[in-house]
């Protein structure tokens, strides 16, 4: 009977969660759907050094944000406490740090590991000797070839800092088979007998997440393209113990559109979070990471998380850098935009235009933002939004009388005259729709009826600038219809008595 799919994602939590990671966290949770097989979150905190105090936290509220959860590992708890579910636990690496001594020592029991005392000033004297032979840094072996085993357990003994270290082979080389780029293979004297226990008791990522996999039966290891050149190091340690490795999926880098480079976490908005920020939609971002590495092979861009959990294809994982196109994300934005329905959309708007219309009742404003007045606004904008922020941009027309020069009343070259016919015409064909029938259909049918087909600037230029104030706004039948009849009466009011001042 073949193995369970087992699939982890295992970040460090050094920083917020990067659109890469997400990818990763993304393919693990397809996989694991797709193949009826376990995804769980492992927390890998072994570098004390680099951990940012809130880091879990964050990351797995973006995960959540993403809809894309793990069913066993690491959780949030209700007060925010970081809490554990699952049969293969502790999932937080610095829990597990006894886990990882009994295997390092068993590693040097076998005659595959060894101790090595060298101190931070005979290494560094080492590297300057190497980097002057321009050769590249590595250990001498020195420990293992000078020392016995018995002398290092004396120097261990009487309190001596040691570490661990693993042997790796002198010659040979290490193959293995990438799922994404097939067979790989590394020449063993290019390797460095590295560190897998230091000398505080932590073990390293090499060895911590190799006894994890083993122990927490992971099957397939999908991860970034930077560690690739570590898995031979990961494989010689697997051999050494003994075990069978899981199967590598190496994801390739995602780059910076415009320098070609890797995306960094420097690269300001690279974060989940930030995307979360801009009012990008959870469904948008998993859509659009999802082809970042992955090309289904066919012309179909839109993907649902059930419609990729069906397509996904470890054999159709790309090996070439995939580029961060943040236009490609807006409009994919803009589409889920426009397929939500308008009371969902409309509260996830509301965070937006609340900033807008506070500020205006702090100004001495006074319109509320009601659930009904906000599904208007959002039925009229969300034809031209891109990310959720966008509704904010220019919205005080629905909050506040607009204030301009009345010049910009003029469509083209218009006489004052003129421009006050058009108002007054304007005014009576709002004012002949009552109350009751002011729909937008109905608003758009009589201005549109009422107007010149050939110049119908002449009518909507005035209306439109009366209602907003605004050289660009949406047209004159939705911000009325918005508004509402009374609002709407009173601004073109206000435009006629401009004009005769
Ligand atoms: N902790 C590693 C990182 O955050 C994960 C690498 C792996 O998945 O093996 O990059």
């Amino acid at each position: 009977m073949s193995k369970k799919p087992r699939v982890r994602f295992a970040p460090s939590p050094t920083g917020y969660l990067h659109i890469g990671g997400l990818r990763t966290a993304l393919y693990n949770f397809l996989y694991a759907k797709k193949y009826k097989g376990d995804y769980f979150l492992r927390i890998e905190d072994t570098d004390q050094k680099r951990i940012v105090s809130d880091a879990i936290g964050k990351l797995i509220e973006s995960l959540e944000w993403a809809n894309i959860m793990h069913s066993e590992g690491v959780y949030l708890g209700e007060e925010g406490e970081i809490i554990e579910r699952g049969k293969y636990g502790p999932y937080v690496q610095s829990r597990r740090l006894d886990i990882y001594q009994k295997y390092a020592h068993e590693l040097v029991e076998k005659g595959k590991a060894y101790y090595c005392f060298c101190t931070p000033e005979r290494l560094d004297t080492l590297r300057a000797v190497q980097e002057k032979a321009k050769l590249a840094p590595a250990y001498d072996k020195l420990c293992l070839k000078e020392l016995s085993m018995e002398d290092a357990k004396k120097r261990i003994a009487s309190g001596e800092k040691y570490v661990i270290r693993f042997d790796v082979p002198e010659t040979g080389e290490t193959e293995f088979h990438d799922a994404v780029r097939g067979k790989i293979k590394f020449v063993n004297k290019n390797l460095d007998d590295f560190v897998i226990l230091k000398s505080d008791g932590y073990p390293t990522y090499h060895l911590a997440h190799v006894v994890d996999d083993h122990l927490m039966k992971t099957t397939l290891v999908f991860r970034g393209e930077e560690w690739l050149p570590s898995t031979p190091k990961h494989i010689l340690m697997f051999r050494a113990f003994g075990w069978e490795a899981p199967e590598y999926a190496h994801l390739c880098v995602i780059l910076n559109k415009n320098t070609k480079k890797k995306l960094s976490k420097r690269d300001g908005d690279a974060s989940v979070e930030d995307f979360m920020k801009k009012g990008y939609l959870p469904e948008a971002v998993v859509n659009f990471i999802a082809l970042l590495g992955w090309n289904p092979k066919t012309e179909q861009e839109i993907f649902s998380l059930s419609d990729l959990a069906k397509e996904f294809d470890v054999a159709k994982l790309n090996r070439a850098g995939a580029i961060l196109d943040t236009e490609k994300l807006d409009w994919m934005n803009g589409m889920y935009i426009r397929q939500k329905n308008i009371k969902d959309l409309a509260q996830l708007c509301r965070p937006y235009l609340e900033i807008v219309s506070s500020a205006i009742r702090r100004k001495g404003g006074n319109q509320i933002l009601s659930d009904e007045y906000l599904e208007k606004i959002v039925t009229v904008e969300r034809e031209r939004m891109c990310k959720l922020s966008d509704i904010a941009d220019g919205s005080e027309i629905y909050f506040e009388r607009p204030e301009y020069k009345k010049q910009l009343l003029a469509w083209k070259k218009m006489l004052e005259k003129e421009i006050l016919d058009s108002l007054q015409k304007s005014l009576e064909i709002v004012g002949e729709i009552e109350e009751k029938k002011w729909e937008l259909g109905n608003l758009k049918n009589k201005l549109l009826g009422e107007a010149d087909p050939k110049n119908r600037g002449i009518l909507f230029w005035p209306l439109r600038v009366a209602l907003t104030g605004k050289e660009k706004s949406p047209s004159p039948w939705e911000v009325a219809w918005v508004i509402g009849r009374g609002e709407s009466m009173e601004r073109i009011h206000a435009a006629i008595k401009l004009i005769k001042n």
